[in-house]
């Protein structure tokens, strides 16, 4: 007799239609710390390879993926809604960019460097400060581009020496797959990169069984909850929040030009982005123009199935995610607003689409003006001057990134330093994020920490301070031995080091020097 064992899977779900096309093991909760112990024994031998044997594994990577490049966009496509098209220039060539710059980068980042004292009392000291990997590193990632961010921070993570436990959305299970799937054919040993596949409740295991750090992306909501956690088992967090943000259009504009931009920024992804542009803010002089133009070339924008040649934007990823944009624009409409395009679903493409939508006269206490709209919905102001546009940019309680259009280059940039947040772009909007060198992450709700460039590879390290000595031989001015004499000769040391008068300084030269050099220490 032969039995079979039902093993609980995760289903893929194709949001254009609905339908399951994937099944994928589900990582029982109670095999998490086992996860974690394995991945910590392999990152010890992982550690001691050179940085150049570790770049081996990642260009292998890199050159595998890029010959997957269209499998993985479509399936890109498939499990998350978006343009193939789309799925290329950002999901996977970013990945790319990003393994090229961290091969390029990383051992110029992870050298160690010199400090120099600056005290004379630390006359003879040398110190250089190590980058050596945290250990463990948990990264759990939301569905919106499913590639880019887990990838983001795996690839310097493992250049940097640490081991990963990757828990994916549970909408993207099978991209991750597939792109954890391609470092394991490029030779990174298995036990460096474990899928941890699930929901929530998988997540939540991951922080508990204590790895050495957490790199979270996703909600507020949940990143509160994940920081509390951490806090529990007193480990760091990195937290890639929501973003609320906005986009300034200043009366000098190029307006044409803007719209064009910002309706990228904005409907990209079907609005699912967290740096899409959220919130227009435009100078009165140029707000007709600039919706009149604005609502034209929303309106040409081509629904539709990802995996269809010629669509704009795709489905909205769930029916719960949908429910809530409906909840945000029903009730800003409510309060007086006005929709000029879009607005409605649109259930003869399929289950969850949603039209790009258009949305003036917004109340600023409005749902849509104040919370994070994840979906197609652009809210539009008018500001009567630059200096409202800066107040309305800044009151939000996100801080992720902005934009600021003008033909005044100088003017934008200057402006620019002034809005809250962590990127500010100047006649272009959201680019940033795939820019692997630029560091990405927020201020106020919009998180904490960085990713990308120096500063994320960075995050995955311990600073670790080695201090040596040329004169080690002497004993040191601060040891014991606080007898009189050396009492005021330390008096002295300090008058040597720091007295404003030079005379004063070289008096008291003697005596600083018989307290460094010629102790009788206990
Ligand atoms: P989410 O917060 O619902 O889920 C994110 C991840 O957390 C998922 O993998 C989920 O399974 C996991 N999770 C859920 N509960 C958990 C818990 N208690 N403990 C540990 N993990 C848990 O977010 P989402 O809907 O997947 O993504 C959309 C949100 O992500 C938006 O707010 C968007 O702005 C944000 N986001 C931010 C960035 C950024 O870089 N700042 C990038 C992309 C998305």
């Amino acid at each position: 007799m032969t039995t079979t064992v039902q093993v609980p899977t995760l289903p893929a779900i194709d949001p254009a239609t609905g339908a399951v096309f994937a099944e994928t093991p589900l990582t029982p909760v109670s095999l998490v710390p086992a996860m974690v112990e394995r991945a910590r024994l392999a990152q010890r031998e992982w550690a001691a390879r050179s940085v150049a044997d570790r770049r081996r594994v990642i260009a292998r990577f890199q050159q595998r993926f890029f010959e997957r490049r269209r499998e993985a966009a479509e399936l890109v496509a498939r499990e998350n809604g978006k343009p193939v098209a789309e799925a290329l220039l950002t999901d996977i060539a970013v990945t790319l960019d990003m393994a090229r710059y961290y091969l390029a980068h990383a051992g110029r980042i992870l050298r160690p460097r010199r400090i120099a004292h600056g005290n004379i009392a630390f006359l003879g000291k040398r110190g250089r400060l190590y980058w050596e990997p945290l250990g463990v590193i948990g990264i759990i990632s939301p569905w919106n581009y499913p590639l880019l961010l887990p990838f983001g921070e795996l690839i310097p993570a493992l250049l940097a020496g640490n081991a990963v436990i990757l828990k994916p959305s549970e909408f993207t299970t099978r991209t991750a797959l597939l792109g954890v799937t391609i470092l394991y054919e490029s030779g990174l040993p298995p036990e460096l990169c474990q899928l941890a596949v699930g929901g929530g409740d998988v997540g939540a295991a991951l922080v508990d069984a204590r790895p050495d750090k957490i790199f979270f992306t996703g909600s507020a909501r949940t990143g509160r909850k994940v920081a509390r956690a951490a806090a529990e088992q007193l480990i760091p967090v990195s937290l890639e929040l929501g973003g609320s943000d906005p986009c300034i259009v200043l009366a000098d504009a190029d307006v044409e030009r803007a719209v064009s931009g910002i309706i990228w920024a904005r409907f990209t992804n079907g609005g699912q982005t967290c740096v899409a542009a959220k919130r227009a803010i435009v100078e009165s002089p140029a707000y007709e123009r600039f919706v009149d133009t604005l609502v034209r070339k929303v309106r040409t924008l081509q629904l539709g199935p990802g995996l269809e040649t010629g669509v704009d934007m795709g489905p909205i990823i769930r029916e719960s995610q949908l429910k809530e944009l409906e909840r945000q624009l029903a009730a800003t409409v409510a309060m007086g607003a006005r929709v000029l395009t879009g607005g409605r679903r649109r259930p003869d493409l399929g289950p969850t689409f949603f039209e790009p939508t258009v949305v003036t006269e917004v109340p600023l206490d409005a749902p849509l003006w104040r919370e994070e709209v994840f979906g197609p919905i652009l809210p539009v102001v008018a500001a009567d001057d630059v200096e409202e546009a800066i107040r309305l940019a800044n009151d939000s309680s996100f801080g992720l990134a902005a934009s600021v259009w003008t033909r005044n280059r100088a003017r934008g940039v200057a402006l620019a330093r002034r809005i809250e947040s962590g990127a500010v772009l100047v006649n272009d909007a959201t680019y940033y994020v795939g820019a692997a060198e630029v560091p990405h992450g927020g201020e106020k709700e919009s998180g904490l920490g960085r990713s990308h460039g120096e500063f994320g590879m960075l995050e995955t390290c311990h600073p670790r301070f080695v201090g040596s000595d040329w004169l080690d031989w002497i004993p040191k001015p601060w040891w014991f031995g606080y007898h009189a004499e050396s009492m005021s000769d330390r008096d002295a040391f300090l008058r040597f080091a720091f007295a404003p008068g030079l005379l004063e300084r070289l008096r008291a030269a003697p005596a600083a020097l018989r307290l460094m050099f010629n102790r009788r220490p206990v």
